[in-house]
């Protein structure tokens, strides 16, 4: 069925089900969650559904009609969308207005308009204005649906106007399916990147490169060494972040992909310690995290994880991402408290 292209993302699926059963399908939804966990796909399976000639049952897509199949290609005359053009940071207000305009039109297909404002984090004052009367008063069976990642991002004007609904990161497997359709062919290197994607398919294609297996080695096999040497660590992991280039938020994923690779590593180091078994970890992994393990004992490696999740939140948080590696890595050289 349609609905199984959009993965996981249970509650907003039954929202949207329920709020249609009843009978009360509103008219401006704000789509909220984070990067590249599908929300976009979301909202043209909606569109989908809403748009349906013969849907074979309430809300449901039946993928086989032209209303359908020009959803799905991103032609259907009453599917409007409108982005942050590329290298711009801000919904153009002209091409707001003439979103506006074709939304207030009638149906070209007889059914409804749908309108999705991709990037609702990109409103300025002035396309939010432009904006306000297709909000306040949408269209006799118009559905708006604002796709953004984070309601403290909103203008209370636009904010105060929508019904919010929260998408969270997806399961692992699910990351991991969602490789496979992307071509990602080798199941190991689908799970490991699922597992460092922190729910995010848009994360785990970021990290799907060679450098990321070169900067692991650096930092798992920098601190599992006889002595560490943490500046040339913290040079690997700082070039790592920078190679992501001016994009803040890229070099924040790389940033918390290696805290990542740590949590991994002292969580595996956990585990042999305990004598418990860690499938499909590499035989040299094996013994330098035993070793590690034996050096530093669990409650220190209870206490490393910790300090890991800390600077995780902080990188969320948009700390100085230098000041972060640092502290994590003075972490390491610390004796336990
Ligand atoms: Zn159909």
């Amino acid at each position: 069925m349609s609905w199984d292209w959009v993965r996981g993302h249970a509650g907003p699926k039954a929202t949207f089900r329920a709020a249609v059963d009843r009978g009360r399908l509103g008219q401006a939804y704000l789509l909220v969650g984070p990067d590249g966990v599908g929300k976009r796909r979301f909202a043209r399976e909606l569109a989908k559904a809403l748009l349906c000639d013969r849907p074979p049952a309430p809300l449901t897509a039946c993928d086989a009609c032209p209303s359908c199949a020009q959803v799905e290609a991103g032609t259907h005359p009453d599917v409007l969308s409108l982005r942050t053009p590329e290298g711009k940071h801000e919904l153009p207000v002209d091409e707001m207005r003439a979103f506006c305009a074709r939304l207030a039109r009638t149906p070209v297909r007889g059914g409804r308009k749908v309108g999705v404002v991709e990037d609702a984090d990109d409103f300025n004052a002035e396309a939010a204005n432009a904006f306000l009367k297709a909000l306040e008063e949408p269209p006799p069976g118009a559905v708006l649906l604002l796709v953004a990642t984070g309601t403290d991002r909103q203008l209370p004007t636009v904010l105060s106007r929508c019904q919010v609904v929260r998408f969270g990161p997806l399961a692992p497997a699910d990351v991991a399916a969602v490789l496979a359709e992307h071509g990602v062919d080798d199941p190991a290197r689908r799970d490991r990147l699922a597992r460092l994607s922190g729910g995010s398919v848009a994360r785990a294609l970021a990290l799907d490169d060679e450098a990321i297996g070169a900067v692991r080695e650096e930092l798992v096999g920098g601190l599992t060494a006889d002595r560490p040497n943490f500046v040339r660590m913290a040079e690997a992991w700082g070039r790592f972040v920078e190679d992501a280039g001016k994009d803040t938020a890229a070099q924040r994923t790389r940033a918390s992909a290696v805290i990542g690779f740590l949590v991994d590593a002292l969580r595996q180091a956990l585990r042999l310690a305990a004598g418990a078994a860690v499938p499909d970890l590499d035989p040299a992994d094996e013994a330098r995290l035993k070793a590690f393990a034996t050096k530093h004992g669990p409650d220190r490696l209870l206490e490393l994880v910790e300090k890991c999740v800390e600077a995780d939140y902080r990188v969320e948080r948009r700390v100085q991402l230098v000041l972060v590696i640092e502290s994590v890595l003075e972490q390491f050289t610390r004796k336990s408290a």
